[in-house]
């Protein structure tokens, strides 16, 4: 009987996505499993790939049929839920079933590695074959097994917790080892070597009587050199009578910088613990239902979120946390660690790849019970999930910009389907997706009203810079920002100093001509750099040196523009010359570890003012923060985009809350050109409600989310005219297969017409329900991959997305 694995190979834009048919190998056929990644030959070359699927029959004729050429895991790493999910993800996103399949897995799973088995118990005990193998050493190179047809045995031995098997990724994350002793089990064994040992050899003798009282022990040799009081020698030759044995263990990287004090749970306001109760019930019934957790800032949210995670690890099952990538800082995932300790696993991209390896490993290995991490965290193989928590719910990262376009929102509720289990969003400001769903039941929404100490919301004063201007003031500070600094750094309390650059670039243009500096391969101003004088493309990498004149009328009037980070610092200087300030933003924290440096300087006190970007906008809470500037409200909402006011009330909220969290009270001053815009002028009594209502209303008019769907066609190419060409054509093909109720947009050139040297093309499809879209929108994609491709054009689907 033939066993035949059903393989999905990691080739890139292939036609068809599809799993192939492969031969399992006689020795494999015992040890392989569904969710293990393999290596097969497709066409030429040997490639990565993952059985989907094992069975007894194949369509390919038997001479036909390759067989697989290695087996890369003994231990799936993919479970039979991910494997669903992926079916899932690849129509809902419309995605390749691979990537769908490898967005699940740390990158180091990705990378080349090598299989290493470890001796885990005494040699004799192993069946005859594999001992002869592991004579030599206590670990061997998995090949060895497999070239000599010992698959089966190793398998057995496995089993029987005699052997282990390590993923060793060269370069990347390898596993880190250290060399230990493991003393044998066996007494009476300890006891016939004390026997054979000649008196003479005193110093062994010692060491195995010292033994038996730590049979079955493994301890690093330092340990037992001094607790015997032994040397290296003498050990060795005790090893070698067979009273122990050398193994290697693996340690796992601690991506914490510190040890975090042990914290107890606060007694719940009213607020709160209605919420916990009603969450509890839900977990309780195994209800996967969603809650809305909208709650103001300094609400006590987070201590929901810990509470509920207690009493779901009471039950024995698992937690996943996601947090948005910016909000991240030390301090939020020290609060989650005094609390669950050495149960957290942790998951963003701060991590080294290695690092990133471990914690997956930990939590795949089932070490650890809860996660928390940015987006992909939503991935974590956990096998018994009590609940969801999506932090700050609304944030736009949660979205993947490439492919597989995934929102974890989405991937939450459909594993908390999986698992029967509930999922928390919380924010003060929600999604206005979302809250219209609280609105209709979808989802239950939980308030929290007030702050958790009954502190007052702070104070927020709208300052127009028309007025200053007016005034003869052209500094970048108003006069009341100014002497608001002037009074908090009086009474030595925090000032935050955010500076809103979404969108926003310090370009270099030349005065005379007007000439802006461009990227040479995309439609894109270049950003000045003061650092090392360097002008960059942030979106492909390109970069100059500043030239000394306009390469267009070779003027020497060459000046930068833009408000960046550093020019504030400079002003700060002169305006406040003894203030103590700290500069965060991409270049201050490029090096690992620098953001959380930053913070817990600022927490500890060595800095008056933290002047940042969108990075210092969350997650803060420190006790001394009074005062919070915004710098320039309305950078963000000029920006093309619908969600424009959407995003800058959420982010005037957010920053606003770092005020007055603890005793203190805090206070606000947000400078903006346009007072009157309601997304500023509501964001003043940070009432999300009636924000939400002027907003729908918007919405409604426009036709845009949560009102109307949306799906973004992108087409590009090298060359203008086949880019624009072939968007015509699939705006053609989708008219002609879809009724007039998805109203289709464009073809267009897209916002960014060119990118990366190529142009490119888009249009946007607005619709309500639509059954038939989907089979239609992956019809599309079928033509474009066997017809399109070889010809160089480039297109994709985003449904959901972020920017239009
Ligand atoms: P949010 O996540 O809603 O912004 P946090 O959970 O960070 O709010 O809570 C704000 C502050 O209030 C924190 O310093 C937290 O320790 C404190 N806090 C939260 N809940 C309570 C409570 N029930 N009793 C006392 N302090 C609380
Ligand atoms: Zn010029
Ligand atoms: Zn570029």
């Amino acid at each position: 009987m033939i066993t035949v694995a059903q393989v999905i190979v990691d080739v890139a834009a292939y036609p068809v996505d599809r799993p192939f048919d492969y031969s399992v190998p006689a020795e494999m056929t015992q040890i392989i499993e569904i969710g293990s990644r393999v290596k097969v030959p497709f066409g030429p070359r040997n490639v990565l790939g993952f059985v989907v699927a094992i069975k007894n029959e194949t369509d390919v004729p038997l001479e036909k049929i390759k067989p697989v050429s290695q087996l890369l895991d003994f231990e799936p790493v993919l479970t039979a839920e991910m494997l669903e999910l992926a079916k899932w993800l690849k129509n809902e996103t419309i995605c390749y079933e691979i990537d769908a399949l490898q967005v699940m897995l740390p990158s180091a799973l990705r990378a080349k590695y090598e299989k290493i088995v470890n001796l885990q118990t005494d040699i004799e005990v192993l069946p005859r074959a594999l001992q002869e193998v592991f004579r030599t050493a206590p670990h061997v190179n998995l090949n060895v097994f497999e070239k000599n047809n010992l698959l089966t045995e190793l398998k057995q031995a496995l089993n029987n917790k005699q052997v282990s098997i390590e993923n060793i990724v060269k370069q990347k994350g390898k596993v880190k080892e250290v060399r230990k002793v493991q003393i044998t089990q066996d007494v009476q064994k300890l006891m016939e070597i004390h026997q054979q040992i000649s008196n003479r050899a005193k110093k062994q003798k010692q060491l195995v009587e010292w033994m038996q009282n730590h049979a079955g022990e493994v301890i690093t040799p330092e340990v037992i050199y001094k607790e015997a009081g032994t040397s290296s020698q003498v050990l060795k030759s005790v090893v070698e009578l067979g009273a122990a044995a050398f193994v290697q263990e693996e340690v796992f990287r601690d991506p914490f910088a510190k040890e975090v004090q042990k914290t107890k749970f606060l007694s719940l306001t009213d607020e709160q613990s209605s919420a916990l109760n009603q969450i509890m019930a839900a977990i309780d019934d195994k209800q996967p239902e969603t809650f809305l957790l909208h709650g103001v800032t300094g609400s006590g949210k987070t201590e929901v979120y810990l509470q509920t995670i207690a009493k779901v690890l009471s039950k024995g099952k698992e937690a996943i946390v996601l947090v948005p990538e910016i909000s991240l800082t030390p301090q939020m995932t020290e609060r989650f660690r005094s609390r669950f300790g050495e149960m957290v696993a942790v998951m963003h991209s701060g991590l080294s790849v290695g690092e990133k390896y471990d914690e997956w490993r930990k939590i795949h290995q089932g070490k650890v019970k809860v996660v928390v991490g940015a987006r992909s965290a939503v991935f974590a193989p956990f096998e018994n999930v009590g609940i969801i928590i999506l932090d700050e719910e609304h944030e736009s990262t949660y979205k993947q910009e490439d492919s597989p376009r995934y929102h974890a929102r989405d991937v939450a509720l459909w594993r908390a389907g999986y698992h029967q289990c509930p999922v928390i969003l919380g924010s003060a400001t929600p999604s206005l997706e979302s809250f219209a769903r609280a609105k209709k039941n979808v989802y239950k929404l939980l308030t929290l009203k007030d702050r958790a100490l009954k502190q007052s919301l702070p104070k927020v004063e709208i300052v127009d810079m028309r007025d200053e201007l007016k005034k003869g003031n052209r500094s970048m500070f108003s006069q009341s920002l100014v002497e608001s600094i002037h009074t908090r750094l009086e009474k030595n309390e925090q000032i935050v100093l955010f500076l809103n650059r979404r969108g926003y670039s310090s370009f270099v243009m030349c005065r005379d001509c007007g000439t802006v500096l461009q990227c040479e391969n995309c439609d894109i101003s270049l950003t000045y750099h003061r650092k090392n004088e360097k002008c960059k493309c942030h979106y492909c990498g390109y970069e100059i040196h500043v030239p000394k004149t306009c390469p267009q009328c070779q003027s020497d009037h060459i000046r930068f523009f833009g408000t960046g980070t550093q020019k504030v610092e400079e002003e700060l200087a002169k305006l406040f010359p003894g203030a103590r300030v700290l500069r965060m933003d991409v270049d201050t924290t490029r090096t690992k570890g620098s953001h959380e440096q930053l913070l817990q300087a600022f927490g500890d006190g060595e800095a008056d003012i933290l002047l940042g970007t969108q990075m210092i906008a969350k997650g803060l809470d420190y006790p001394n923060i009074t005062l919070v500037g915004v710098l320039s409200a309305d950078t963000s909402l000029h920006l093309p985009d619908f969600r424009a006011a959407e995003k800058t009330f959420q982010l005037l909220t957010q920053v606003s809350g770092r005020a007055g969290r603890h005793e203190k009270p805090g206070e606000v001053v947000v400078q903006t050109y346009t007072p009157e815009h309601y997304a500023i002028e509501l964001s003043q009594a940070q009432d999300y409600e009636p924000f939400y209502e002027r907003e729908m209303h918007m919405r409604h008019h426009a036709g845009y989310p949560p009102y109307y769907y949306l799906a973004l066609i992108q087409v590009s190419h090298e060359d203008v005219l086949m880019a624009a060409d072939y968007a015509g054509k699939a705006v053609e093909w989708l008219r002609s297969q879809l009724s007039f109720k998805v109203s289709i947009i464009g073809p267009t050139a897209s916002g960014i017409s060119r990118l990366q040297n190529r142009y490119r093309y888009q249009c946007l499809l607005k619709y309500k329900v639509e059954p038939d879209l989907i089979p239609t929108l992956l019809q599309l994609i079928k033509i474009y991959r066997s017809n399109w491709i070889k010809k160089g054009i480039n297109l994709t689907i985003d449904l959901d997305p972020n920017m239009i």
